[in-house]
């Protein structure tokens, strides 16, 4: 029997990381990497900010040369969307995609990523309305953004700002609506959420949160603007960027557990024991030090598919290696850096150790005593310190941390007993 080793359905940063990992473990079958864009696999971050601003080319944002996928016996497939998987017990299969082509593997790894929620208003098909989640939606919003002065963006969340501080860079008239009481209500608190709104305001972006969409306005087929609160915000493009849905369609199918994400253990493998689950389609035990037992988490960012993508390698290999130190994100906004270590949910008291400084910003989330995350805005050492500190699972008091003239780096070093 031909040998036909590892099918990554998915080219984005997990499965591409997955490849990669497996080839540098010595990893000998084939792999294949598939992916259903037309686009050889490329990186998404700039997406909503250096490619928008152009700044950086389209080959820029490619993540290997051929040369690469060649020299490591990596089969890159592209334009390919599986629409039906077949899996035997010892988990082998064929996947089966909509031009008709059969593709057969030994193991499977599902790195089928999150899609753009759409918005569901009046309106909301018309010309002009665009989304930001693929290299084909960034071309599209590039290509009709020189003809545009007035762009409203629906969305507070990272892709909302980011693209929203690229538009206003490039000298569009910008208003940001966001339906919540406060911006990127999922994963910073609200002192973080008020810095960056006050941020962006004082930029010139005209931000409207706790605002509902009612209805997107247009002519002859073309959007022309938002209706919000009995209002109409005039606009030449809409852009959406309203969340995610993890794509779990394929892991239903083969019958996998599914909540908010693909379930998988801390080895990124999924409830049938052997098909692996990676990056923003999977939901896996929360990897944080002294997390709560039981609690689950979904991670949509770059960092976490990397790391779980590594974690995933190993397990092919046969070796039980967990997730080597702890989520963390980032996100630039015009000249405005944030880095966020950990995670805060839970949080229940925070300590502001923002320097006396324009455009610098610095909290630290505690759940009871113990320290789980920060949100650092042009503060890169302490982003980098609680990550350290997250990573050796040392606390940092609050009573120690609550004085923002004492470096962080000095308390780590007072409570850090583990030796690494
Ligand atoms: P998010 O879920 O982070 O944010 C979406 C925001 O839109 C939320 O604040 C949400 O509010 C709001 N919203 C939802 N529905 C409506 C509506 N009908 N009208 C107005 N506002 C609404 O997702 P994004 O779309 O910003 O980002 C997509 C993905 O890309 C995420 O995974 C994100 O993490 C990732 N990304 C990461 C970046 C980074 O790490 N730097 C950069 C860009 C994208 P509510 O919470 O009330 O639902």
């Amino acid at each position: 029997m031909p040998e036909h080793g590892l099918l990554i359905v998915g080219s984005s940063q997990a499965g591409v990381q997955l490849a990669g990992s497996l080839r540098a473990l010595g990893y000998e079958p084939p792999i294949t990497l598939l992916g259903d864009e037309d686009h050889r696999p490329y990186q998404r971050p700039a997406l909503s900010k250096e490619f928008l601003q152009d700044k950086i080319t389209k080959e820029s944002l490619i993540y290997r040369s051929q040369e690469y996928w060649d020299e490591h016996r990596i089969e890159v497939v592209k334009g390919e969307y599986i629409e039906r998987i077949t899996k035997r017990d010892d988990g082998s299969g064929v996947a089966h995609s909509v031009t008709g082509r059969d593709f057969h593997f030994d193991r499977l790894a599902l790195t089928v990523g999150a899609r753009a929620r759409r918005l569901d208003v009046p309106g909301s098909e018309l010309d002009g309305v665009l989304y930001l989640r693929k290299a084909d939606d960034a071309l599209e919003l590039k290509a009709r953004t020189p003809a545009a002065s007035r762009v409203v963006v629906i969305g507070g969340g990272f892709i909302g700002i980011e693209a929203a501080a690229s538009l206003h860079t490039l000298g569009k008239h910008v208003t940001l609506v966001e339906r919540g009481t406060r911006l990127v209500r999922r994963a910073v608190g609200e002192e973080t959420a008020d810095f960056i709104l006050r941020h962006h305001v004082t930029q010139g972006i005209d931000v409207r949160v706790n605002t509902a969409v009612d209805e997107i306005v247009g002519e002859a087929g073309q959007v022309t603007g938002v209706r919000v609160s009995g209002e109409v915000i005039p606009a030449d493009i809409v852009l959406v960027g309203i969340g995610v849905i993890p794509n779990t369609g394929l892991a239903e199918q083969l019958g996998l557990d599914v909540n908010d994400g693909i379930v998988v253990d801390r080895f990124a493998t999924a409830s049938d024991d052997v098909t692996l689950a990676v990056g923003d389609c999977s939901n896996l035990p929360n990897p944080i030090p002294h997390s709560p037992a039981g609690e689950r988490v979904r991670f949509e960012s770059v960092n976490h598919a990397i790391e779980q993508a590594k974690v995933a390698a190993y397990a092919i290999m046969g070796r039980q290696e967990e997730y080597a130190g702890i989520p963390w994100f980032w996100s630039n906004q015009g000249d405005l850096k944030l880095q966020i270590a950990g995670l805060f949910t839970g949080y229940d008291r925070v300590v502001d150790r923002s320097p006396d400084a324009p455009g610098k910003f610095s909290v630290l989330y505690y759940r009871g005593d113990r320290l789980i995350a920060a949100d650092c805005i042009n503060v890169p050492l302490d982003f980098m310190t609680v990550r350290q500190a997250l990573a050796k699972g040392v606390n940092l008091p609050a009573a120690d941390t609550a004085d923002p003239s004492i470096p962080l780096k000095t308390i780590l070093t007072a409570h850090d007993d583990t030796g690494k």
